[in-house]
This record gives structure tokens, C-alpha cells and sequence, in this order.
């Protein structure tokens, strides 16, 4: 069977979408970039807004029409949350909700239920997995679901409660990954700071990343979004060991402790303000991610230059900015005050202003610096070479003009200058280049 696989959504859905992946390939299903040539096609939708449900029923219509014959199996948080609207449109043959999406591949092929075994087809499974979306990086799923009760939150309605996979497994699965060529694990869960709490392990994290940094050869490790409590102590001194990706996104929403209060977050700025100098202290070089909602119920004017005036402060890398949508279930849903629309999208606005600057200020710091850098595709040629694109460890994005495709592999760069696009120029020392072109060759 041809099998074509789209995700939408969090790194979290990129990761299963990675295991079902391999799961398929393990099976003897062939998988296609193109809906065309796919018998069966698996979404796995996101519905953590109105506008990702929106996309998501947009992505099954297209592929529906790409190829009416096919086959489309659903899953994903909008499968779980909306089956009875899933079911009825052109094309879907399956509606599989996130508790059992680890047996989708057992349910569209009849094969038994099986442990993955991602490379025992070597070469052509390794192959053809490191191939899947041209990824050199990894996303490796780590825990799913939370036992917290942020207000705004449908994600743990979707997900349920808490669970870990224990660290041997985890392990393996990198050490797996990382023989079948990848450079760079980015750990995804729900709520990754909680890890092995359901376990028993309060310090959970740092144990699965000390172990992962000792037992395997991962060269990049990266965390997926760490919401901003509950973190064991000392994590970040484990960042002193140059595997771990300087690069941490800490979810705000708010930068007002009203606001924060009636999220039912556990932060605060005085908190979060901790956290960051603690991570900053340890990598100055840090680059400092985050997502923001705007309008949410009862956020005033005031609050929302307190909030303002707090991420300015706080002088974010990557600023995620998004309007409140509200979402029948949840507890603000009920919350009197709502804001206009005109009102979230001017927030919107002063924040996006504010995201591009910060992000602007932060790439120019490293020009002139050498920075590690995952070489990840190419994305045109000219007579001076191939243009090579990838990320530092900071994840800075990074594009350099050389006679070789670099992709997969991990090199120094010097950062020479800075494009309109934001992308950092890096250039690459002869010295290096020879020693690419001879073991090339
Ligand atoms: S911590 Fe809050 S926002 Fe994050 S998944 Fe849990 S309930 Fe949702």
C-alpha cells in the first residue's frame, strides 16, 4: 500500500506522525509525498483554534480532491474532540482518536498489533525514513497528555492525563533514530516539564535528559515547548553540556499576573523572570522563545500593557503571538468580558512589531561569532554553489553558498551578515570546504 501522511498542528503530532511513519515502512507500505499516488492518506489534525480546525477540515477536502479514490484515515486532537463532524466528509474512512492512534496503522492495514522496529529493513527503510519530509531532525515523542486546568486549553481535553514512557524506551528509540541518521532529537510531550511525574520521578526530566545525553551519540538534543513550572532543580545546568540545544521555548500567554490568574497558569512574572535569569545565567546565548495569547476574556487595557511591558522586558527571540479563540469546553468560555475582535487584532499587531524586532536584535548579536550549524536542505544553486540552509544551535536560521550540498551535516560557521529575510549569511573556512569535497569523493 502507498501511504501519504500530512500533520498539522504541534511538534507533539510531528512526532507520532514520525513513529506512524516508521511504523508503515516496518509494514512494507510504501510512503508518498504525492496524494495522487497514495491507496491511503492519514491526517492528523490539530484543533487547538478555530483557525487549526479550519485548516485541518481545509487539508481533508484537498486531499480528498487530489485523489477521490484514496482512502483518508483521521486522527489527531479535532478526530477526538469532533468525530461525529470527521465522519461524514468526502473521502474519510476512519476516525481514530488520540487514544488510539499508537494502533492506527494495526486498524487501516489489518496487520497485528506490533513494536515499532524502525530499521530492520536496512538499507532501504533507513533510507526512506531519512527521507520522510527531508528532516535531519528528529522529533521524538516523550509524553503525552497534562494534569493541568489552564483555562483557555482544549489540548488536554484531546489528550488526557499525563503519561511518561519510560526511559529505557525513550533511549532506544533515540539511539535508533540516531543510527538511522539523524543529527538533531527534538523531545516533544504535551506538557515535557511534568515528565515522569505520572512515575513517580518529580525530577523526571532531568534524569531522561541526563540519560539520553550519556547513552546515546545524539549530536543535538532540542526541547519542544517546556511550559514555564515544574522544573526540576539544576535542569539547565545539564545545558553546560554543548549536545543540548541553547534554545528553550517557554510558554508566557501573559505577561500580566491578573491575566495569568484567570488563565489558571502557574507563573507569574516575578516567576517567570526568575526562570529566564536562571537559563540565562547558565547560556547567555540562549535564544528565548514564547507564545502569547492577546483578548483573552477580561484582559483590559492595562492588563495588556502590563503584558506588553513584561515582554519587552524579557527581550524574546521568537515571539508566537496569537487571539484569543474561544472554544466551547473550556472553562473561559464561560468567562464574562470578552474581548472585540478589532481590539485582539490591533494586541495583535503591537505585539507582532515587537517579535520582529526582537528577533532581528537577536540574530544581529551573533554576526561576527562562530556558530554549530544542522545543514538541512538546499534550496537553489548558482554558479557559486548550492545554497545551503540550516540552524544553529540557537536556532538561528542560517544560509551559505558553497560547491558542496552540505544537508546532514554538522559544521562550524562563521556568521559574516544578516538578509532581509532574517536569515544569517555564514561562511565556511577553505580548510572546510576541502575537507567536505575530499570525504565526498
Ligand atoms: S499546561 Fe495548560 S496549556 Fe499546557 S497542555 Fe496543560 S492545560 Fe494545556
Amino acid at each position: 500500500m502507498r501511504v501519504h501522511l500530512k500533520t498539522l498542528g504541534c511538534r507533539l503530532n510531528q512526532s507520532e506522525m514520525d513513529s506512524l511513519a516508521r511504523q508503515f515502512a516496518a509494514n512494507g507500505d510504501a510512503l508518498t509525498d504525492s496524494p495522487a499516488e497514495a491507496d491511503l492518506m492519514v491526517v492528523n489534525t490539530c484543533a487547538v483554534t478555530q483557525e487549526a480546525v479550519r485548516s485541518s477540515r481545509q487539508s481533508i477536502h484537498r486531499l480528498h480532491r487530489a485523489n477521490p479514490t484514496a482512502k483518508i484515515a483521521v486522527t489527531g486532537c479535532y478526530a477526538h474532540l469532533a468525530p461525529e463532524a470527521v465522519r461524514p466528509m468526502a473521502g474519510v474512512a476512519y476516525v481514530i482518536d488520540n487514544h488510539a492512534k499508537e494502533s492506527l496503522v494495526s486498524i487501516v492495514t489489518g496487520a497485528p498489533l506490533a513494536a515499532p522496529q524502525p530499521f530492520d529493513r536496512e538499507p532501504i527503510a533507513r533510507q526512506a525514513l531519512i527521507g520522510v519530509g527531508g528532516r535531519t531532525r528528529a522529533f521524538l515523542k516523550v509524553q503525552d497528555g497534562c494534569d493541568r486546568h489552564c483555562t483557555f486549553c482544549l489540548t488536554r481535553v484531546a489528550r488526557g492525563k499525563g503519561r511518561s514512557r519510560p526511559i529505557a524506551e525513550v533511549v532506544a528509540e533515540a539511539q535508533q533514530l540516531v543510527a538511522g541518521g539523524y543529527r538533531e532529537l527534538v523531545l516533544t510531550g504535551v506538557h515535557l516539564g511534568s515528565y515522569g511525574h505520572d512515575l513517580g520521578q518529580p525530577d523526571g526530566l532531568y534524569h531522561l535528559l541526563r540519560a539520553l545525553l550519556s547513552d546515546t551519540d545524539a549530536p543535538r538534543l532540542r526541547l519542544s515547548s517546556l511550559e514555564p513550572w515544574d522544573l526540576p532543580p539544576d535542569l539547565f545546568k545539564l545545558w553546560e553540556d554543548r549536545r543540548l540545544c541553547r534554545h528553550l521555548h517557554l510558554p508566557l500567554q501573559s505577561g500580566c499576573d491578573a491575566t495569568l490568574k484567570r488563565m489558571a497558569r502557574r507563573t507569574t512574572q516575578a516567576s517567570f523572570r526568575a526562570l529566564v535569569a536562571e537559563a540565562r545565567a547558565i547560556m547567555p546565548d540562549v535564544a528565548l522563545a514564547t507564545d502569547v495569547i492577546v483578548g483573552f476574556p477580561g484582559e483590559s487595557d492595562a492588563e495588556f500593557a502590563i503584558s506588553r511591558a513584561f515582554i519587552e522586558e524579557m527581550d524574546f527571540a521568537a515571539l508566537h503571538v496569537f487571539r484569543y479563540s474561544l472554544r466551547e469546553g473550556t472553562a473561559a468560555a464561560r468567562l464574562p468580558n470578552q474581548v472585540p475582535e478589532a481590539l485582539k487584532r490591533q494586541r495583535a499587531d503591537a505585539l507582532l512589531a515587537l517579535a520582529a524586532q526582537g528577533a532581528r536584535r537577536f540574530a544581529e548579536r551573533f554576526i561576527g561569532q562562530r556558530r554549530p550549524v544542522l545543514w538541512e536542505a538546499i534550496s537553489g544553486a548558482s554558479e557559486r554553489g548550492f545554497v545551503n540552509n540550516g540552524y544553529t544551535d540557537n536556532f538561528l536560521r542560517v544560509r551559505c553558498v558553497v560547491p558542496h550540498v552540505l544537508s546532514n551535516l554538522l559544521t562550524d560557521v562563521q556568521l559574516v551578515g544578516l538578509a532581509e529575510d532574517q536569515t544569517l549569511i555564514g561562511a565556511l573556512e577553505a580548510a572546510q570546504l576541502a575537507e567536505i569535497g575530499a570525504s565526498a569523493r
